[in-house]
């Protein structure tokens, strides 16, 4: 069972399918947006039923234009969510629903800080010793019981 926390972190099966039905409809919107292009091509220096033709193409690039906006709204809600793509103004989860997106951008910053051999000095911890009472050794802050003796710290 995933818990609350991990789902969040996952973008929600409904948002692909608003982005994968959006990049459909992105490349439906362009092939007939193209294809006005390729009929008035193929229709080049032929007159007949011209005006017809020439309505018909301008609906045709009209669809095709429209299908590509809706298509790249639709994907960018599905990529970023409803409140991420600022459909729907709440920033608090706007953070939830772009935090997939934040997560890759601070991980790949922290790949390129690695790559680089960049240390930003979070790392090295510093460790606080602390010496035993009873044989002087210095032992790790948390620990319970000298390591030397076993005596109480
Ligand atoms: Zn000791």
């Amino acid at each position: 069972m995933p818990t609350r926390a991990r789902r969040r972190r996952q973008i929600p099966a409904e948002r692909k399918v608003f982005y994968y039905f959006g990049m459909v409809s992105m490349v439906v919107g362009l092939l007939v947006f193209g294809s006005t292009f390729v009929s008035s091509a193929m229709h080049f220096g032929d007159f007949t039923n011209f005006d017809d033709r020439g309505s018909s193409l301008m609906g045709r690039a009209i669809v095709g234009m429209a299908l590509m906006f809706v298509g790249g709204v639709l994907r960018s809600i599905g990529a970023r969510g409803l409140a991420g793509s600022g459909v729907v103004l709440d920033p608090e989860r706007a953070r939830g629903e772009l935090e997939p997106y934040s997560r890759m951008a601070g991980g790949m910053v922290k790949d390129a800080l690695d790559e680089a051999d960049i240390d930003l000095g979070a790392r090295p911890e510093k460790v606080v010793m602390v010496k035993c009472r009873a044989c002087g050794k210095l032992n790790e802050e948390d620990s319970k019981f000298c390591q030397e003796c076993g005596q109480a710290i």
